[in-house]
């Protein structure tokens, strides 16, 4: 930002427009368009339109506009973006308003496409599977599934709406990925802050994110595990409420408004190997979130604690456990060069070396394998 301002000086705070959150909340969707527009674009991929799509159709219908839909295959990729752009607006009546809906693809998809036609945004999450949905970024990939960029709308969404009744029926990985994710928030947030370092706002943190930050990570520590069993249910309850409050909107809060550190930073090398790529982006940084604990020299105890509630919630706590058969040398060196390559190396209390990855992973290995529990 070349504004002349030293924004090393300033605090910022940026959020959602709205928020909603609760069982049958896809029904206010058709009000909520109306506020923002005329013509609604579902972007979604097959199961999930098949998920909503009828009910988001209605819920406009009340209000007297027809829901269109394109549908997201395969990776978000700039040329995917582009054809749908095209297919949406082929008829000359360019949508205003897109819904974006799904996991992660379906709303990264849904991002793209409404800063391409500079259309209004209203994201709907089918699983708190990652703290993307109040965000105002989202990730391009390659031909080859490799992160491209990250890139950033001009402002978060105007609306989230988050139907619980749906949320609880998503598989179970899904959620614990979430769980990952969202845990990560208030310690990549203390070494951003620790060393003063921008969020993604471009100013300093607040003490409304700290905040945010420490009630995210208390919920997610008091409510993970009967949050878990009201998803195997398939029924929403208050711990489920309340978990998925803290996965979608705390994390995303906290996230934004604070800076990503070690935990995140990990997902550069974990994404260089074929059996870590393939883990859930919660279950890397959930790694990640050990590999920055011993980096930050933990005690034994606190890492004991650590390990208990990883696997109380089934987050992996070794390489092992995200997939490699046997780690060795050169693997240790992919993943920490990785890593080396991450922007947010520089939110850390110390400056650190592929050898000093190479030694956390180490002795994360070792420690989770020694731990009985
Ligand atoms: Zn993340």
């Amino acid at each position: 930002m070349k504004s002349g301002v030293d924004m090393g000086r300033i605090r910022a705070f940026g959020a959602a427009h709205r928020y909603y959150q609760g069982p049958g909340a896809l029904g206010l969707v058709g009000k909520l368009v109306a506020g923002l527009g005329r013509r609604p674009l579902l972007v979604a991929d097959a199961v999930v339109a098949q998920l909503l799509r009828e009910r988001v159709a209605q819920s406009c219908a009340a209000q007297g506009m027809e829901l269109r839909w394109v549908e997201v295959r395969g990776d978000v990729t700039r040329a995917l973006v582009q054809r749908l752009v095209a297919e949406a607006s082929a008829d000359g009546r360019v949508p205003d308003v897109v819904l974006a809906a799904g996991g992660g693809k379906g709303v990264d998809c849904g991002k793209a496409v409404s800063r391409e036609l500079g259309a209004k945004l209203l994201v709907l999450p089918t699983s708190a599977s990652n703290d993307g949905p109040c965000s105002e970024s989202f990730v391009y990939y390659d031909e080859n599934h490799r992160l491209q960029s990250v890139e950033h709308l001009p402002r978060n969404p105007d609306a989230v709406i988050v139907d619980t009744a749906v949320l609880a029926r998503a598989p179970r990985a899904l959620l614990v990925s979430g769980i990952g994710d969202a845990l990560c928030k208030l310690y990549e947030g203390r070494q951003a802050r620790g060393v003063q370092g921008l969020n993604l706002f471009g100013g300093r943190s607040t003490l409304a994110a700290e905040q945010l930050s420490l009630a995210c990570e208390r919920v997610i520590r008091d409510d993970a595990v009967a949050g878990l069993q009201a998803l195997s249910r398939g029924e929403p309850d208050e711990a489920f409420e309340r978990l998925t409050e803290a996965l979608v909107l705390l994390a995303g809060l906290a996230f934004e408004n604070s800076g990503l550190s070690i935990a995140h930073s990990m997902t550069r090398g974990l994404t260089r190997v074929p059996e870590t790529a393939a883990a859930l982006h919660g279950q890397q940084v959930g790694y990640g979130l050990l590999v920055q604990f011993m980096l930050e020299r933990r005690s034994p105890g606190f890492m004991a604690e650590q390990l208990r509630f990883h696997r109380a919630v089934g987050l992996a706590t070794s390489l092992r456990e995200l997939g490699v058969a046997a780690p060795d040398a050169s693997l240790y060196a992919r993943i920490a060069d990785g890593a080396m390559t991450a922007p947010h190396l520089k939110h850390f209390e110390q400056p650190l070396a592929a050898a000093d990855f190479e030694a956390a992973m180490r002795r994360l290995e070792e420690l989770s394998s020694a731990s009985p529990y």
